[in-house]
């Protein structure tokens, strides 16, 4: 099996956009990731998925901690920013939730603690126990097929 056609066919699993966040030595860093998922209610756990080549990784691993922002429709820049998409720098503004850096505009906003670690192939699992959390209305802003998508205009039910 070609990596192409593994690729290919794990994009048709349609997901939302997240940009996971961070702080280390006063720096926060961002990242844009939808390997993304809900593990346990009791205790509240999530997991994100980082590759070994992202800059990411030894961030967590240093901070212990990341926030989880899931991006609304209107936040596709900033997933391009954080995945590298738009090349040139540009300013972002974060605010605080338990500490942690997060976005505004997000859907939700997680603050999580790492409890567990695991390697496995090229990416690293961070299992987070969630500390806090904000939720707002909105629309999502989606991915599917290498693609952004967002949710369409549902027509009003009379
Ligand atoms: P860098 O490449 O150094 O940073 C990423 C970008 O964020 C850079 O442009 C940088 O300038 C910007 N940035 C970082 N911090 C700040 C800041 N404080 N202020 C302003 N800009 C900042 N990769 C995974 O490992 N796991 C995934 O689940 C995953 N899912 C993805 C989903 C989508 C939809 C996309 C498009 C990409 C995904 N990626 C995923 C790929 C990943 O987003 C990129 O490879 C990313 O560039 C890796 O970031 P990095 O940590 O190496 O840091």
């Amino acid at each position: 099996m070609e990596d192409k056609q593994f690729r290919n066919a794990m994009g048709k699993f349609a997901t939302g956009v997240t940009i996971i966040t961070t702080e280390v030595d006063g720096e926060v860093h961002g990242m844009t990731a939808n390997a993304f998922m809900s593990v346990s209610l009791q205790p509240k756990l999530v997991v994100i998925s980082i590759d070994e080549r992202a800059m990411m990784l030894e961030k967590v691993r240093k901070s212990k901690t990341y926030a989880v922002n899931i991006l609304s429709s209107g936040q596709q820049d900033l997933s391009m920013i954080f995945a590298g998409q738009i090349k040139e720098k540009r300013e972002v503004n974060f605010s605080t939730l338990n500490g942690l850096p997060v976005l505004d505009g997000a859907l939700v906003q997680l603050s999580c603690e790492v409890v567990n670690e695991h390697t496995e192939g090229d990416h690293t699992l961070f299992i987070g126990k969630v500390t806090n959390l904000q939720l707002v209305d909105g629309e999502p802003l989606l991915y599917y097929s290498g693609k952004y998508r967002t949710l369409p205009v549902q027509e009003e039910v009379r």
